[in-house]
């Protein structure tokens, strides 16, 4: 397989942005606890419900855009969540694979170096934990609304001062 992402920014312009449990923990780590703001609850469909999920956490689209995306630049890059790392792979029952979108609209794929078995290994085991992480959401999903909850009141609180 042949990526290099060559920053077009249409996944960002174009997909839903899945949250799981450790982004949040990445963000908390980071002091950004503020990030949650822009997650919301959503029905699953699709693959999400093929797997047993009923809901899941998303980030909240601004003009149907990543809330993060501005002038061609992820703006938390360094603590993006993990479906943009492994993006334009996800998780197939085969194990590794492409993005059905990222297929037909990803114009970084088939460009650049061949990834190594080191790299194909690390995003195995990036897709395997965020499904893994989907199918425990009904153990943390309340922690989580909870926690949205209390940072969209802080948000609100400081925004009326
Ligand atoms: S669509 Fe592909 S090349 Fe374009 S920003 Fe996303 S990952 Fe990079």
């Amino acid at each position: 397989m042949r990526f290099r992402c060559v920053r077009c920014g249409k996944c960002c312009r174009e997909l839903e942005v899945v949250i799981v449990l450790s982004d949040v923990e990445r963000w908390a780590k980071a002091g950004m606890w503020s990030l949650l703001a822009h997650v919301v609850r959503r029905r699953a469909k699709g693959w999400l419900a093929s797997l047993g999920i009923e809901y899941y956490f998303a980030l909240k689209r601004r003009y149907g855009v990543c809330p993060f995306y501005s002038d061609g630049l992820c703006r938390i890059y360094d603590v993006r969540p993990s479906v943009c790392r492994l993006f334009p792979f996800a998780y197939s029952e085969r194990g590794l694979a492409v993005h059905p979108w990222a297929r037909r609209n990803c114009p970084g794929l088939g460009v650049g170096d061949q990834l190594s078995a080191k790299e194909e290994e690390e995003l195995r085991a990036l897709a395997r934990s965020i499904v893994r992480e989907l199918i425990a959401l009904p153990y943390y999903s309340t922690f989580l609304d909870e926690l949205i909850a209390d940072v969209k009141r802080g948000v609100s609180s400081r925004s009326k001062r």
